[in-house]
């Protein structure tokens, strides 16, 4: 997603040690992420910000309400997601590494924008399946399921039609 700007972090004028920011999330970012299953929501972010010498360290903690379509009823439902990530940056330029969460910036970088990262650490701690709380799905919508879903004995009286429609042949 598009850097946005009020998650732009300018480091070169922090001292070191430690810092923290905020961030208030609304639908305005979870329309921006562009995941078609972000209906909108809201959260809470932490970053405690680490400085020292040539390293950046962020440990991102979300905490908030995704709203997204339910699994069972398809219905908008709120997600809960709460969850922690950490994302260190490294001023040296040099190649990136295999290493996920270690970033190269180059030596000249002034700021980290994290709308990335918050993004990531959102998505991180999403459940792969996310439905209502037990007996908070769209009533008609479960019914209509339970209708479908519930297996269907055979009726019997078709089968002695059947026979009946054998011997006639
Ligand atoms: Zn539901």
């Amino acid at each position: 997603m598009e850097p946005r700007p009020e998650h732009t972090i300018a480091f070169t004028g922090l001292k070191d040690g430690a810092h923290r920011f905020h961030f208030a999330l609304g639908d305005a970012f979870f329309s921006a992420c562009g995941d078609e299953e972000f209906l909108g929501g809201e959260a809470d972010v932490r970053v405690d910000l680490e400085k020292n010498n040539n390293l950046l360290v962020a440990l991102i903690h979300v905490d908030g309400r995704v709203r997204m379509l339910c699994d069972h009823c398809n219905t908008p439902m709120e997600q809960p997601v709460k969850g922690d990530q950490r994302q260190i940056f490294k001023l040296t330029g040099e190649e990136e590494t295999d290493e996920d969460e270690l970033v190269s910036l180059a030596p000249d970088a002034h700021a980290i924008n994290l709308t990335h990262y918050i993004y990531e650490c959102i998505r991180l701690h999403l459940p792969i399946r996310h439905v209502h709380p037990e007996g908070q799905c769209d009533p008609e919508v479960t019914q209509a399921l339970d209708q479908v879903l519930v297996p269907h004995e055979p009726d019997p009286r078709w089968a002695k039609l059947n026979e009946l429609k054998k011997k006639g042949a």
